[in-house]
């Protein structure tokens, strides 16, 4: 038990100092040494304090586990409790120490719909990257969507055969259209999510290769979140890459900017998954090739990596641990794939299959595409949810909407 509760990094990442329930509307949480104040309104009085605190700290726990630590010191969280079940949307805002993000929830969400859900930990990400000028949304929106899955597998949230599974259903959606004038110049919404993680997939896969497996795409984002670049911040796109850049000893992220910043560059996704052994399958996600060129690489993307903790010497030990049961665990079950570098999702996830099918089918079903505005020194950054679509987006029909326009719940 003790094992899984490490896989998952809760022990490691979330000590708990939340107020008792209450009637009271409010509650906060210590996380990786964060605060995040939950603040309730609307139809609260159906829903669980437990559940809801819950999804909360699991959000957190991933973006922790990827960053290896909570980015901001303080968040502001207001949950709109509202509408029909399920998590409906979410913005985040730079605010004082660290954030504010609003997000709407059903009374009536289930557990399977909280533990399935992936819209708090992309809000979240979004603390972890400076604010960026209006042409480079497309980067802050791709690395949300990008790391929250990984983020979620990394903490034992989400199968890997799952998170690539999604990937290669939606990632073609980030493929330059007719017209298309690079990330930088074309303001669809499909460019901006779905480009954006178009572009930190090649970049995690070309830094891996150049290191030797070394390095990833999560260290470059370590780095820039460790210089201090979160989302209180205003940087040039170019200093954020080059930080991240400097984290990898390399320049993948200032030449793949040059190259699709004015350009459209076509991406063979079929070859690239063919490299890294991703192969879709009729009664499964996807299978894993563990002979394919590039398989090293994508195990690597998906496995834990150290936390951030004040005491290494505990660390040590921990990772000697999981490391024996881990290769103990493997060798015992005879299971292949990306189970091996990740056994603890595997044993946690069981109880969660009802929540993964759920998540499957909200995640396929059509919903109108998000607006995306601007951050402005005296109008913070709306950044919306990302959504998926199942039919085609046509340049031009998606355009984003006049600045500043975004929903608010008040
Ligand atoms: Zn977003």
């Amino acid at each position: 038990m003790t094992l899984l509760i490490l896989f998952s990094g809760r022990e490691l990442c979330v000590p708990v100092s939340w107020a008792a329930n209450s009637v009271d509307s409010t509650q906060t949480i210590s996380v990786c040494g964060s605060t995040i104040d939950i603040s309730l309104k609307g139809d609260t009085q159906d829903i669980s304090r437990d559940v809801l605190v819950n999804w909360v700290k699991r959000a957190a726990t991933a973006v922790c586990t990827y960053y290896g630590k909570y980015p901001v010191p303080h968040v502001a969280l207001k949950v709109h409790v509202h509408g029909g079940p399920g998590v409906h949307n979410g913005v985040t805002y730079p605010a004082g120490t660290g954030g504010l993000i609003r997000i709407s929830v059903g009374a009536a969400t289930t557990l399977a719909q909280f533990d399935s859900d992936w819209t708090l930990t992309h809000e979240m990400i979004h603390l972890t990257f400076p604010s960026m000028a209006e042409n480079h949304h497309w980067i802050e929106e791709g690395i949300a969507v990008y790391v929250e899955p990984i983020a979620r597998v990394q903490a034992g949230q989400l199968s890997a055969k799952q998170m690539w599974a999604d990937l290669l259903r939606d990632m073609p959606q980030g493929e330059p259209q007719a017209g298309d004038q690079g990330l930088d110049r074309t303001h669809t919404w499909a460019r901006t999510y779905w480009g954006g993680a178009m572009f930190c997939l090649l970049a995690d896969v070309q830094i891996r290769e150049q290191t030797d497996n070394r390095k990833g795409l999560q260290d470059a984002l370590r780095g820039i979140l460790n210089a201090g670049g979160v989302i209180t911040q205003d940087w040039s796109i170019e200093r954020a890459l080059a930080v991240g850049d400097k984290a990898t000893g390399t320049t993948v992220l200032t030449d793949l900017y040059s190259q699709m910043r004015d350009k459209p560059i076509p991406v063979d996704l079929a070859a690239l998954w063919q490299r890294l052994g991703i192969q879709r399958k009729s009664d499964a996600p996807v299978d894993l090739i563990s002979s394919a060129p590039l398989a090293d690489i994508r195990e690597a993307i998906t496995r834990p990596q150290k936390m951030a903790t004040a005491n290494p010497g505990i660390t040590r030990v921990v990772s000697r641990i999981v490391a024996a049961v881990r290769s103990g665990w493997a060798a015992d079950s005879g299971v292949s794939g990306d189970t091996k570098t990740c056994p603890g999702w595997a044993l946690l996830a069981r109880p969660r299959v009802v929540g993964r099918a759920a998540f499957r089918s909200a995640r396929a079903a059509p919903t109108a595409c998000p607006p995306v505005a601007r951050r402005g020194r005296s109008r913070p950054t709306e950044r919306s949810l990302r959504s998926t679509t199942t039919s085609p987006n046509p340049i031009g029909a998606l355009r984003l909407p006049p600045l500043g326009t975004g929903r608010s719940w008040t």
